[in-house]
């Protein structure tokens, strides 16, 4: 039997894609000028193309194929992003001119190139991601079919000036599969997971993590008779199924709002933080056991079957130090807890996303413990952080990574270093240690060298030269005056206006 009636309460319909309401034609910008409705980092250049959050979720998913739309600079930039991340697959594109952009020749093309690509035989679904001009432009992907011979068309908008981190467009196309596969499910029977429907209630996962942690979670709900359900953003569309299907959803990662709205429309209830330390994994498991209904015995003894285990991974590897944590992942948050957990002085948390009642707790379990937490932080933010706090060691993005480098700070990069670690349960408790405790301990190697190459390559010697730089003193002081003089006459014309 591969199908099977999945109890959900109706939903309101729902716009393909959260940005839809907030786009107007005037906005498209690169995030290169001011948006008045974006106001995260996008705000400035400081991060990849959102864009890229959707086309991975859809890249990863099995029969399924990515076809964007938008100006030729940016699909190149994203399909090459794409394949050295791996995609192992092709990305579709639709290309256009000003007279296919406006004289809705564009929409047509996208339409014909969907018809040509929906093949039942090879396709479960097809996403087309408008990217800012087309968005910007107004084509209306809400207009396509809503399938073609059973092949499902999703059609979302992510452009840079709405949508203002990637992680957050990885939400924006799962939440659109998400309503999609409800429709679903209210219209009839739909397909069974591949491995078979789990006896047990099942625990959503929400957000993308090390491919162990899911495993750990499952040991950990174990004792309460609740089985771990898939991960969402899915690898596979019956998978939707599956996750809708849960008796509980775990925001490990808090800024997936659509998919939450969703969720919480068909009835789930949603815990947010995540089973990280020995207080984050307690405090965690008491809250999914009882938005489960399970019994206070059962809660209390998978309690008893992991926390003895986390306690001794926290004195078995302790980190001493002060660290100041900063990214765009989502994870910011439940890391920084770790840490703390662990023995070190966290100063300050910076994250990309926004501020959700999923993140709440930690929140709060941060500020009690005296940590700065920024959320949609900018690179100035983080910066600023780090001349105030002076860590011993610094965790962010590239920028704040190579500012920490210059200033003799040991750094490690977010996404390469830490996410791609264990961070759920005794497995997490001990992995951040070895790498931390080994970066906190390079500080005197950055200052030998600092020493050594003193101010070579800095400044105005930067560059490759061919003879030793020559100074021109005279030179500067003339610039200096010159640009002294345009900005008295810049403050003098805004004093007239
Ligand atoms: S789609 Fe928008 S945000 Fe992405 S690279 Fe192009 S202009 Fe920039």
């Amino acid at each position: 039997m591969n199908a099977r009636a999945i109890p959900i309460t109706p939903v309101a319909p729902t716009p393909s894609s959260p940005s839809q309401a907030v786009v107007a034609p005037n906005e498209h910008t690169c995030g290169k000028t001011k948006s008045l409705q974006d106001t995260g980092p996008h705000d400035q250049p400081q991060s990849m193309c959102p864009a890229f959050g959707s086309l991975r979720v859809g890249l990863r998913m099995r029969r399924t194929a990515t076809i964007l739309s938008g100006s030729a600079c940016c699909v190149y930039g994203l399909t090459f992003t794409s394949h050295f991340y791996g995609a192992r697959r092709s990305v579709g594109y639709v290309p256009f001119n000003s007279e296919t952009l406006v004289t809705g020749k564009l929409f047509e093309d996208i339409r014909d190139a969907v018809y040509a690509q929906a093949d039942p035989e090879s396709l479960d679904a097809i996403v087309v991601i408008n990217l800012c001009v087309p968005t910007a432009s107004g084509v209306p992907l809400q207009l396509l079919p809503d399938q073609i011979n059973g092949v499902r068309i999703i059609g979302i908008d992510v452009p840079g000036f709405g949508v203002p981190t990637h992680a957050e467009a990885k939400d924006v196309l799962s939440a659109a599969m998400l309503n999609y596969a409800v429709t679903e499910i209210q219209s009839g029977p739909v397909a069974a997971p591949r491995q078979g429907r789990s006896a047990l209630p099942t625990v959503t996962l929400l957000g993308e993590m090390f491919p162990a942690d899911p495993m750990v979670i499952a040991q950990m709900l174990a004792p309460m008779g609740l089985a771990v359900g898939p991960v969402v953003p899915t690898r596979e569309w019956r998978e939707l199924y599956a996750a809708l299907d849960c008796s509980v959803v775990a925001a490990i990662h808090p800024f997936y709002t659509g998919c939450m709205r969703v969720f919480e429309t068909a009835g789930r209830p949603i815990i947010g933080s995540a089973p990280v330390g020995y207080e984050g994994t307690s405090s965690w498991i008491e809250s999914i056991g009882r938005a489960a209904g399970v019994a206070q015995d059962k809660i209390d003894a998978a309690k008893q079957a992991v926390l003895p285990g986390i306690a001794a991974a926290l004195a078995r590897t302790p980190i001493k130090g002060r660290i100041q944590v900063s990214g765009y992942e989502g994870s910011e948050l439940i890391v920084a807890r770790l840490l703390i957990e662990s023995g070190a002085t966290v100063t300050y948390v910076g994250t990309a996303c926004p501020r959700t009642d999923a993140s709440a707790a930690d929140r709060q379990w941060l500020e009690a413990r005296g940590v700065a937490v920024q959320y949609r932080a900018s690179l100035e933010n983080d910066l600023a952080a780090m001349h105030a706090h002076s860590p011993d060691l610094v965790i962010g993005t590239t920028p704040v990574v190579q500012a920490a480098k210059q200033a003799c700070i040991p750094a490690l990069y977010f996404t390469n270093l830490i996410s791609a670690r264990p961070l759920m349960g005794a497995a997490g408790a001990g992995s951040l240690a070895t790498v931390i405790n080994a970066a906190m301990g390079n500080r005197p190697r950055f200052e030998s060298m600092k020493s050594f190459f003193g101010e070579a390559g800095m400044g105005d010697q930067a560059g490759v030269w061919e003879d030793k730089p020559q100074a021109y003193p005279e030179f500067k002081s003339m610039m200096r005056r010159k640009n002294e003089r345009a900005a008295a006459k810049r403050k003098a014309e805004e004093m007239g206006a």
